[in-house]
Protein backbone atom coordinates (compact mmCIF):
# COMPACT_ATOMS: atom_id res chain seq x y z
CA UNK A 1 0.00 0.00 0.00
CA UNK A 2 3.16 2.44 0.95
CA UNK A 3 4.59 1.40 -2.02
CA UNK A 4 1.58 2.09 -4.32
CA UNK A 5 1.28 5.50 -2.17
CA UNK A 6 4.69 6.22 -3.20
CA UNK A 7 4.36 5.85 -6.88
CA UNK A 8 0.87 7.28 -6.67
CA UNK A 9 3.01 10.68 -5.03
CA UNK A 10 5.55 10.03 -7.79
CA UNK A 11 3.19 10.70 -10.43
CA UNK A 12 1.65 13.46 -9.30
CA UNK A 13 4.53 15.22 -8.79
CA UNK A 14 5.45 14.49 -12.42
CA UNK A 15 2.38 15.60 -13.05
CA UNK A 16 2.29 18.66 -11.61
CA UNK A 17 5.99 19.47 -12.74
CA UNK A 18 4.94 19.00 -16.56
CA UNK A 19 1.61 20.78 -16.19
CA UNK A 20 3.90 23.77 -14.97
CA UNK A 21 6.14 23.71 -17.54
CA UNK A 22 2.92 24.38 -20.50
CA UNK A 23 1.48 26.80 -18.33
CA UNK A 24 5.22 28.72 -18.33
CA UNK A 25 5.26 27.81 -22.12
CA UNK A 26 1.92 29.08 -22.77
CA UNK A 27 2.52 32.45 -20.39
CA UNK A 28 5.55 33.06 -22.89
CA UNK A 29 4.09 32.49 -26.41
CA UNK A 30 0.38 33.81 -26.14
CA UNK A 31 1.10 37.76 -25.62
CA UNK A 32 -0.86 40.26 -25.56
CA UNK A 33 0.90 42.18 -27.67
CA UNK A 34 0.10 39.50 -30.60
CA UNK A 35 -3.48 39.28 -30.15
CA UNK A 36 -4.46 43.01 -29.89
CA UNK A 37 -2.20 42.73 -33.16
CA UNK A 38 -4.37 40.33 -34.96
CA UNK A 39 -7.44 41.83 -33.80
CA UNK A 40 -6.78 44.95 -34.85
CA UNK A 41 -6.06 43.61 -38.33
CA UNK A 42 -9.42 41.06 -38.53
CA UNK A 43 -11.82 43.70 -37.05
CA UNK A 44 -10.27 47.01 -38.57
CA UNK A 45 -13.14 49.37 -40.57
CA UNK A 46 -10.88 48.97 -43.88
CA UNK A 47 -12.43 44.75 -42.83
CA UNK A 48 -15.77 46.65 -43.53
CA UNK A 49 -17.49 43.59 -41.47
CA UNK A 50 -16.35 40.87 -43.22
CA UNK A 51 -19.06 39.78 -45.04
CA UNK A 52 -19.91 36.46 -47.00
CA UNK A 53 -19.18 37.11 -50.39
CA UNK A 54 -16.67 40.24 -50.00
CA UNK A 55 -13.68 40.70 -50.56
CA UNK A 56 -12.59 41.47 -47.08
CA UNK A 57 -13.78 38.11 -46.23
CA UNK A 58 -10.90 36.67 -48.61
CA UNK A 59 -8.14 38.96 -46.70
CA UNK A 60 -9.44 37.44 -43.65
CA UNK A 61 -9.44 33.92 -45.22
CA UNK A 62 -5.44 34.69 -46.49
CA UNK A 63 -4.55 36.10 -43.22
CA UNK A 64 -5.54 33.05 -41.31
CA UNK A 65 -3.90 30.77 -44.51
CA UNK A 66 -0.63 32.63 -44.16
CA UNK A 67 -0.46 32.32 -40.48
CA UNK A 68 -0.93 27.86 -40.39
CA UNK A 69 1.56 28.37 -43.49
CA UNK A 70 4.01 30.83 -41.65
CA UNK A 71 3.80 27.90 -38.15
CA UNK A 72 4.51 24.94 -40.42
CA UNK A 73 0.59 23.15 -40.45
CA UNK A 74 0.28 20.66 -42.77
CA UNK A 75 -2.49 20.92 -45.59
CA UNK A 76 -5.07 18.09 -46.17
CA UNK A 77 -6.46 16.70 -49.16
CA UNK A 78 -9.49 18.24 -50.29
CA UNK A 79 -7.97 21.35 -48.76
CA UNK A 80 -5.06 22.63 -50.81
CA UNK A 81 -3.04 25.68 -50.18
CA UNK A 82 -5.46 25.30 -46.57
CA UNK A 83 -8.60 26.59 -48.57
CA UNK A 84 -11.72 24.14 -47.97
CA UNK A 85 -14.23 24.94 -50.75
CA UNK A 86 -17.10 25.33 -50.12
CA UNK A 87 -20.44 25.63 -51.98
CA UNK A 88 -22.65 28.21 -51.10
CA UNK A 89 -25.60 29.60 -53.18
CA UNK A 90 -26.93 32.89 -52.76
CA UNK A 91 -30.90 32.99 -53.22
CA UNK A 92 -33.57 35.96 -54.28
CA UNK A 93 -36.57 35.59 -52.65
CA UNK A 94 -40.08 33.97 -54.27
CA UNK A 95 -42.55 36.89 -55.11
CA UNK A 96 -45.71 35.26 -55.41
CA UNK A 97 -46.85 32.22 -53.66
CA UNK A 98 -50.25 30.58 -52.56
CA UNK A 99 -51.23 27.30 -50.59
CA UNK A 100 -55.10 25.77 -50.94
CA UNK A 101 -55.71 22.91 -48.28
CA UNK A 102 -59.58 21.70 -49.20
CA UNK A 103 -61.54 25.16 -48.44
CA UNK A 104 -58.81 27.37 -47.05
CA UNK A 105 -56.83 29.07 -48.77
CA UNK A 106 -53.15 30.95 -47.98
CA UNK A 107 -51.65 34.06 -49.97
CA UNK A 108 -48.31 35.28 -50.55
CA UNK A 109 -46.87 37.67 -47.06
CA UNK A 110 -50.35 37.83 -45.62
CA UNK A 111 -50.61 33.97 -44.45
CA UNK A 112 -47.56 32.45 -46.48
CA UNK A 113 -44.15 32.30 -46.01
CA UNK A 114 -41.45 30.49 -48.09
CA UNK A 115 -38.06 29.29 -46.28
CA UNK A 116 -36.60 26.90 -48.59
CA UNK A 117 -36.92 25.36 -52.06
CA UNK A 118 -37.42 26.41 -55.75
CA UNK A 119 -40.34 27.85 -57.42
CA UNK A 120 -42.87 25.29 -57.82
CA UNK A 121 -46.50 24.72 -58.98
CA UNK A 122 -47.91 21.56 -57.41
CA UNK A 123 -51.26 19.91 -57.02
CA UNK A 124 -51.92 16.86 -54.71
CA UNK A 125 -52.31 14.84 -51.62
CA UNK A 126 -51.31 16.61 -48.12
CA UNK A 127 -50.64 14.15 -45.49
CA UNK A 128 -50.60 15.41 -42.05
CA UNK A 129 -48.50 14.11 -39.05
CA UNK A 130 -49.01 16.43 -35.92
CA UNK A 131 -45.22 18.17 -35.56
CA UNK A 132 -43.77 15.39 -37.70
CA UNK A 133 -41.15 13.65 -35.29
CA UNK A 134 -38.88 10.54 -35.89
CA UNK A 135 -41.42 8.62 -34.50
CA UNK A 136 -44.77 10.24 -35.91
CA UNK A 137 -42.88 10.23 -39.28
CA UNK A 138 -42.09 6.66 -38.48
CA UNK A 139 -46.17 5.94 -38.70
CA UNK A 140 -46.67 7.17 -41.85
CA UNK A 141 -45.45 6.94 -45.29
CA UNK A 142 -44.72 10.52 -46.96
CA UNK A 143 -43.24 8.96 -50.14
CA UNK A 144 -44.50 11.25 -52.91
CA UNK A 145 -46.84 13.52 -50.61
CA UNK A 146 -46.65 17.05 -49.48
CA UNK A 147 -45.81 16.67 -45.45
CA UNK A 148 -48.12 19.27 -43.44
CA UNK A 149 -47.19 19.63 -39.53
CA UNK A 150 -47.42 21.85 -37.22
CA UNK A 151 -44.04 24.32 -37.22
CA UNK A 152 -41.03 23.34 -34.94
CA UNK A 153 -41.49 20.98 -32.51
CA UNK A 154 -43.13 20.11 -29.42
CA UNK A 155 -40.21 21.32 -26.95
CA UNK A 156 -39.30 24.76 -28.90
CA UNK A 157 -40.51 27.26 -26.54
CA UNK A 158 -38.52 29.95 -29.02
CA UNK A 159 -38.32 31.41 -32.59
CA UNK A 160 -35.11 30.41 -32.76
CA UNK A 161 -35.96 26.68 -31.54
CA UNK A 162 -38.80 26.80 -33.93
CA UNK A 163 -36.27 27.31 -36.67
CA UNK A 164 -33.66 24.27 -35.54
CA UNK A 165 -36.30 21.93 -35.13
CA UNK A 166 -38.41 23.07 -38.78
CA UNK A 167 -35.30 23.14 -40.41
CA UNK A 168 -34.23 19.59 -39.50
CA UNK A 169 -37.82 18.31 -40.34
CA UNK A 170 -37.57 19.48 -43.74
CA UNK A 171 -34.23 17.34 -44.17
CA UNK A 172 -35.69 13.86 -42.67
CA UNK A 173 -38.79 14.63 -44.79
CA UNK A 174 -36.77 14.89 -47.93
CA UNK A 175 -34.85 12.06 -47.15
CA UNK A 176 -38.27 9.70 -46.81
CA UNK A 177 -38.89 11.04 -50.02
CA UNK A 178 -41.41 13.92 -49.19
CA UNK A 179 -42.71 16.16 -51.69
CA UNK A 180 -41.65 18.92 -49.56
CA UNK A 181 -43.08 20.51 -46.03
CA UNK A 182 -45.90 22.91 -44.91
CA UNK A 183 -45.60 24.00 -41.43
CA UNK A 184 -49.01 25.81 -39.60
CA UNK A 185 -46.73 28.32 -37.50
CA UNK A 186 -49.00 28.04 -33.93
CA UNK A 187 -45.85 30.19 -32.25
CA UNK A 188 -46.67 34.06 -31.95
CA UNK A 189 -43.26 35.29 -30.56
CA UNK A 190 -42.82 36.87 -33.22
CA UNK A 191 -45.46 38.64 -35.43
CA UNK A 192 -46.33 37.07 -39.08
CA UNK A 193 -45.54 40.49 -40.44
CA UNK A 194 -42.07 40.57 -39.36
CA UNK A 195 -41.00 37.16 -40.66
CA UNK A 196 -42.26 37.87 -43.90
CA UNK A 197 -39.97 41.00 -43.57
CA UNK A 198 -37.09 38.76 -42.65
CA UNK A 199 -37.91 36.51 -45.21
CA UNK A 200 -38.11 38.47 -48.10
CA UNK A 201 -35.94 41.37 -46.95
CA UNK A 202 -33.06 41.00 -49.91
CA UNK A 203 -31.12 37.83 -50.94
CA UNK A 204 -30.83 35.11 -48.93
CA UNK A 205 -27.39 32.82 -48.61
CA UNK A 206 -27.36 29.05 -48.49
CA UNK A 207 -25.82 25.96 -49.15
CA UNK A 208 -26.03 24.25 -52.69
CA UNK A 209 -27.41 20.88 -51.65
CA UNK A 210 -29.06 18.07 -53.15
CA UNK A 211 -32.98 18.32 -52.64
CA UNK A 212 -33.38 21.56 -52.14
CA UNK A 213 -35.87 22.29 -54.78
CA UNK A 214 -38.91 21.03 -52.60
CA UNK A 215 -40.66 23.84 -51.17
CA UNK A 216 -40.16 24.20 -47.15
CA UNK A 217 -43.53 26.85 -46.48
CA UNK A 218 -44.96 28.22 -43.00
CA UNK A 219 -48.33 29.06 -42.86
CA UNK A 220 -50.28 30.93 -40.36
CA UNK A 221 -53.74 29.47 -39.60
CA UNK A 222 -56.62 32.37 -39.54
CA UNK A 223 -58.23 30.41 -36.40
CA UNK A 224 -55.72 28.19 -34.88
CA UNK A 225 -58.88 25.91 -33.90
CA UNK A 226 -59.49 24.96 -37.26
CA UNK A 227 -56.47 22.58 -37.47
CA UNK A 228 -58.03 19.51 -36.18
CA UNK A 229 -56.34 17.03 -38.46
CA UNK A 230 -55.46 14.11 -36.88
CA UNK A 231 -52.29 12.23 -37.84
CA UNK A 232 -52.23 10.75 -40.57
CA UNK A 233 -55.22 12.46 -42.46
CA UNK A 234 -54.84 13.01 -45.90
CA UNK A 235 -56.08 16.50 -47.92
CA UNK A 236 -56.18 17.33 -51.35
CA UNK A 237 -54.92 20.80 -52.28
CA UNK A 238 -52.30 22.87 -54.45
CA UNK A 239 -49.36 24.89 -53.68
CA UNK A 240 -47.45 27.72 -55.99
CA UNK A 241 -44.09 29.72 -55.09
CA UNK A 242 -42.45 31.98 -57.92
CA UNK A 243 -39.92 34.61 -58.31
CA UNK A 244 -37.09 33.00 -56.75
CA UNK A 245 -33.56 32.83 -58.22
CA UNK A 246 -30.44 30.94 -57.52
CA UNK A 247 -27.07 31.78 -57.70
CA UNK A 248 -24.03 30.00 -57.12
CA UNK A 249 -20.99 31.59 -54.85
CA UNK A 250 -18.00 30.16 -53.70
CA UNK A 251 -16.90 30.66 -50.22
CA UNK A 252 -13.79 28.63 -48.11
CA UNK A 253 -13.18 27.24 -44.82
CA UNK A 254 -9.66 27.78 -43.96
CA UNK A 255 -8.13 24.17 -42.94
CA UNK A 256 -4.66 23.21 -41.29
CA UNK A 257 -3.12 20.61 -39.49
CA UNK A 258 -0.74 19.83 -36.08
CA UNK A 259 -0.46 16.48 -36.40
CA UNK A 260 -0.09 14.29 -33.35
CA UNK A 261 2.92 13.07 -31.56
CA UNK A 262 1.60 9.49 -30.67
CA UNK A 263 1.81 6.85 -33.37
CA UNK A 264 -1.39 5.80 -31.90
CA UNK A 265 -3.22 8.55 -30.60
CA UNK A 266 -2.59 10.64 -33.94
CA UNK A 267 -5.31 8.94 -35.78
CA UNK A 268 -7.70 10.73 -33.20
CA UNK A 269 -8.28 14.36 -33.92
CA UNK A 270 -10.01 17.32 -32.33
CA UNK A 271 -11.26 20.06 -34.31
CA UNK A 272 -11.18 23.27 -33.67
CA UNK A 273 -13.57 25.93 -34.91
CA UNK A 274 -14.26 29.26 -35.34
CA UNK A 275 -16.20 31.20 -37.82
CA UNK A 276 -14.17 33.88 -39.65
CA UNK A 277 -17.18 35.87 -41.09
CA UNK A 278 -19.51 38.37 -39.56
CA UNK A 279 -22.27 40.11 -40.88
CA UNK A 280 -20.69 43.30 -42.82
CA UNK A 281 -21.67 47.35 -42.85
CA UNK A 282 -25.29 48.28 -42.62
CA UNK A 283 -26.90 51.86 -42.09
CA UNK A 284 -25.14 54.19 -40.15
CA UNK A 285 -27.23 54.42 -36.55
CA UNK A 286 -27.00 57.16 -33.71
CA UNK A 287 -23.62 58.32 -33.67
CA UNK A 288 -22.17 55.00 -35.23
CA UNK A 289 -20.92 54.77 -38.59
CA UNK A 290 -21.89 51.64 -41.00
CA UNK A 291 -19.64 49.66 -40.16
CA UNK A 292 -20.22 46.33 -38.39
CA UNK A 293 -16.61 45.30 -37.16
CA UNK A 294 -17.74 41.84 -35.57
CA UNK A 295 -14.59 42.25 -33.14
CA UNK A 296 -15.76 39.87 -30.16
CA UNK A 297 -18.17 38.19 -33.02
CA UNK A 298 -15.78 36.34 -33.59
CA UNK A 299 -12.28 37.81 -34.39
CA UNK A 300 -11.94 36.63 -31.07
CA UNK A 301 -12.48 33.26 -31.69
CA UNK A 302 -10.85 33.57 -35.25
CA UNK A 303 -7.72 34.62 -33.14
CA UNK A 304 -8.14 31.73 -30.80
CA UNK A 305 -7.57 29.41 -33.55
CA UNK A 306 -4.31 31.63 -34.85
CA UNK A 307 -3.33 31.09 -31.26
CA UNK A 308 -3.12 27.59 -30.97
CA UNK A 309 -1.66 27.09 -34.29
CA UNK A 310 1.48 29.24 -33.00
CA UNK A 311 1.73 27.22 -29.73
CA UNK A 312 0.86 23.60 -30.89
CA UNK A 313 3.04 23.91 -33.71
CA UNK A 314 5.74 24.36 -31.24
CA UNK A 315 4.12 22.54 -28.73
CA UNK A 316 2.42 19.49 -30.88
CA UNK A 317 0.20 17.61 -28.59
CA UNK A 318 -0.09 13.60 -29.31
CA UNK A 319 -3.03 13.60 -30.27
CA UNK A 320 -4.04 15.50 -34.38
CA UNK A 321 -5.50 18.58 -33.90
CA UNK A 322 -7.28 19.77 -37.05
CA UNK A 323 -7.96 23.43 -37.21
CA UNK A 324 -11.05 24.90 -39.07
CA UNK A 325 -11.36 28.94 -39.93
CA UNK A 326 -15.31 28.14 -40.96
CA UNK A 327 -17.09 30.67 -43.12
CA UNK A 328 -20.82 32.00 -43.04
CA UNK A 329 -21.81 30.85 -39.75
CA UNK A 330 -23.95 34.63 -39.58
CA UNK A 331 -25.62 32.99 -42.95
CA UNK A 332 -26.92 29.81 -41.02
CA UNK A 333 -23.78 27.71 -40.03
CA UNK A 334 -23.35 26.99 -43.38
CA UNK A 335 -19.14 26.77 -43.14
CA UNK A 336 -19.55 23.97 -40.84
CA UNK A 337 -22.63 22.57 -42.11
CA UNK A 338 -20.54 22.27 -45.13
CA UNK A 339 -17.63 20.48 -43.33
CA UNK A 340 -19.69 17.58 -41.72
CA UNK A 341 -20.66 16.72 -44.91
CA UNK A 342 -17.58 17.00 -46.50
CA UNK A 343 -15.08 15.91 -43.69
CA UNK A 344 -11.48 16.32 -43.83
CA UNK A 345 -10.59 13.05 -42.65
CA UNK A 346 -13.35 10.37 -41.51
CA UNK A 347 -16.20 11.86 -39.49
CA UNK A 348 -15.88 9.12 -37.05
CA UNK A 349 -11.92 10.23 -36.48
CA UNK A 350 -13.02 13.18 -35.18
CA UNK A 351 -12.94 12.77 -31.59
CA UNK A 352 -13.97 16.18 -30.29
CA UNK A 353 -15.34 19.79 -31.57
CA UNK A 354 -13.66 22.51 -30.06
CA UNK A 355 -16.15 25.74 -30.76
CA UNK A 356 -14.80 29.54 -30.26
CA UNK A 357 -17.75 32.15 -30.87
CA UNK A 358 -18.98 34.35 -28.36
CA UNK A 359 -21.46 37.41 -28.08
CA UNK A 360 -19.34 39.78 -25.71
CA UNK A 361 -18.38 39.11 -22.27
CA UNK A 362 -19.58 40.90 -18.66
CA UNK A 363 -17.81 38.88 -16.11
CA UNK A 364 -13.86 39.25 -16.36
CA UNK A 365 -13.41 35.91 -13.50
CA UNK A 366 -14.85 33.05 -15.56
CA UNK A 367 -14.33 31.82 -19.18
CA UNK A 368 -17.89 30.27 -19.89
CA UNK A 369 -18.21 27.06 -21.51
CA UNK A 370 -22.06 27.06 -23.10
CA UNK A 371 -21.61 23.27 -23.22
CA UNK A 372 -20.84 22.65 -19.22
CA UNK A 373 -21.94 19.53 -18.26
CA UNK A 374 -22.73 18.39 -21.25
CA UNK A 375 -19.37 16.39 -22.16
CA UNK A 376 -16.42 14.59 -19.72
CA UNK A 377 -14.08 17.45 -21.23
CA UNK A 378 -15.04 20.18 -18.47
CA UNK A 379 -12.64 18.32 -16.17
CA UNK A 380 -9.83 19.55 -18.02
CA UNK A 381 -11.37 23.24 -19.07
CA UNK A 382 -11.41 24.22 -15.23
CA UNK A 383 -8.05 22.66 -14.77
CA UNK A 384 -6.88 25.25 -17.48
CA UNK A 385 -8.71 27.87 -16.28
CA UNK A 386 -7.62 27.43 -12.59
CA UNK A 387 -4.01 28.16 -13.73
CA UNK A 388 -4.45 31.12 -15.59
CA UNK A 389 -6.57 32.48 -12.64
CA UNK A 390 -10.19 31.87 -14.30
CA UNK A 391 -13.47 29.91 -12.79
CA UNK A 392 -15.84 28.67 -15.21
CA UNK A 393 -19.26 29.47 -16.15
CA UNK A 394 -21.67 27.68 -17.45
CA UNK A 395 -24.63 28.65 -19.91
CA UNK A 396 -26.10 31.78 -18.23
CA UNK A 397 -29.40 31.33 -20.18
CA UNK A 398 -30.48 28.11 -21.59
CA UNK A 399 -33.55 29.26 -22.79
CA UNK A 400 -31.66 31.69 -25.41
CA UNK A 401 -30.77 28.13 -27.28
CA UNK A 402 -26.69 29.50 -27.60
CA UNK A 403 -25.68 26.09 -27.70
CA UNK A 404 -28.02 25.04 -31.23
CA UNK A 405 -27.16 28.86 -31.95
CA UNK A 406 -23.25 28.26 -33.30
CA UNK A 407 -20.97 25.83 -35.37
CA UNK A 408 -20.59 23.35 -32.74
CA UNK A 409 -23.94 22.12 -33.10
CA UNK A 410 -23.20 20.70 -36.59
CA UNK A 411 -20.86 18.33 -35.22
CA UNK A 412 -23.27 17.70 -32.01
CA UNK A 413 -26.01 17.04 -34.59
CA UNK A 414 -23.68 14.16 -35.90
CA UNK A 415 -22.72 12.83 -32.68
CA UNK A 416 -19.17 14.04 -32.04
CA UNK A 417 -18.93 15.76 -28.89
CA UNK A 418 -19.09 19.28 -28.97
CA UNK A 419 -17.99 22.02 -26.51
CA UNK A 420 -18.36 25.98 -26.86
CA UNK A 421 -16.20 28.07 -25.18
CA UNK A 422 -16.31 31.95 -25.04
CA UNK A 423 -15.02 34.43 -22.68
CA UNK A 424 -16.87 35.10 -19.62
CA UNK A 425 -20.74 35.45 -20.15
CA UNK A 426 -22.64 36.06 -16.72
CA UNK A 427 -26.17 37.03 -17.96
CA UNK A 428 -27.39 38.33 -21.48
CA UNK A 429 -28.00 42.33 -20.32
CA UNK A 430 -27.21 45.79 -21.73
CA UNK A 431 -23.64 45.44 -21.58
CA UNK A 432 -23.72 42.63 -24.36
CA UNK A 433 -26.63 44.16 -26.25
CA UNK A 434 -24.16 47.41 -26.41
CA UNK A 435 -21.90 45.14 -28.78
CA UNK A 436 -23.90 42.20 -30.26
CA UNK A 437 -24.35 42.88 -33.71
CA UNK A 438 -24.02 46.18 -33.48
CA UNK A 439 -21.44 48.51 -34.80
CA UNK A 440 -20.26 49.12 -31.52
CA UNK A 441 -18.37 45.53 -31.41
CA UNK A 442 -14.91 47.65 -31.99
CA UNK A 443 -11.67 46.51 -30.80
CA UNK A 444 -11.05 49.37 -28.95
CA UNK A 445 -13.88 49.07 -26.58
CA UNK A 446 -12.19 45.24 -25.67
CA UNK A 447 -10.02 44.29 -22.32
CA UNK A 448 -6.84 42.87 -23.53
CA UNK A 449 -5.75 41.97 -20.36
CA UNK A 450 -8.64 39.95 -19.51
CA UNK A 451 -8.48 38.81 -23.49
CA UNK A 452 -4.91 37.30 -22.73
CA UNK A 453 -6.04 35.01 -19.53
CA UNK A 454 -9.33 33.60 -21.79
CA UNK A 455 -6.89 33.00 -24.61
CA UNK A 456 -4.02 31.37 -22.01
CA UNK A 457 -6.91 29.36 -20.60
CA UNK A 458 -8.48 28.48 -24.13
CA UNK A 459 -4.82 27.28 -25.61
CA UNK A 460 -4.27 24.80 -22.35
CA UNK A 461 -7.50 23.69 -22.47
CA UNK A 462 -6.72 22.23 -26.32
CA UNK A 463 -3.40 21.13 -25.12
CA UNK A 464 -4.90 19.01 -22.03
CA UNK A 465 -7.62 17.39 -24.11
CA UNK A 466 -5.19 16.58 -27.11
CA UNK A 467 -2.42 14.79 -24.54
CA UNK A 468 -5.25 12.76 -22.45
CA UNK A 469 -5.07 9.41 -23.04
CA UNK A 470 -8.79 8.54 -22.92
CA UNK A 471 -11.36 10.64 -25.41
CA UNK A 472 -13.82 13.01 -24.30
CA UNK A 473 -17.74 11.67 -24.67
CA UNK A 474 -20.93 12.51 -24.25
CA UNK A 475 -22.11 12.79 -20.71
CA UNK A 476 -25.03 10.15 -19.90
CA UNK A 477 -28.25 11.35 -21.08
CA UNK A 478 -27.44 14.05 -23.21
CA UNK A 479 -29.48 14.76 -26.10
CA UNK A 480 -26.37 13.98 -28.30
CA UNK A 481 -25.32 10.79 -26.68
CA UNK A 482 -26.98 8.47 -28.59
CA UNK A 483 -26.08 9.80 -32.13
CA UNK A 484 -21.84 9.87 -30.11
CA UNK A 485 -22.92 5.82 -29.78
CA UNK A 486 -23.84 5.26 -32.96
CA UNK A 487 -21.09 7.19 -35.03
CA UNK A 488 -18.47 5.56 -32.41
CA UNK A 489 -19.90 2.16 -32.62
CA UNK A 490 -19.89 2.24 -28.79
CA UNK A 491 -22.94 -0.27 -28.10
ZN1 LIG B 1 -20.55 34.44 -33.80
Amino acid sequence: MRRILCVLGVLLTLTAVGQKKTVTSITQQITRNESEAHLTFLAADEMRGRDTGSPELKIAGNYIATWFHQHGLKTLPGAPDFFQPVNLEKSTPANSGMAKLGDDTFQFKESFLVLGGSNTTWNGEFIYVGYGSEEELDKVDVTGKMVLALAGSKEADNINKVFTASNSKYSTVIARGGEGLVEFLTFSQIPFPTLVNFFTGGPRWGLQVQGSAQPHIWLKPADLKKINFREGDKITGSLSVGGQKREPMPGRNVAGLIEGTDPKLKDEYIIVTAHYDHIGVGKPTGNQDSIFNGARDNAIGTVALLQIAKYLSQYPPRRSVLLVAVTSEEKGLLGSRWYVDHPLVPLEKHILNINCDGVGYNDKSIITSISLGRTTADEKLKVAARAFGLGVGGDPDPKEGFYERSDQVSFAAKGIPAIKLQPGLAKMDDEIRKYYHRQADEVSTLDFEYLTKFYRTFVYTVSLLANEQIPPFWNTGDKYEEGGKKLYNRN
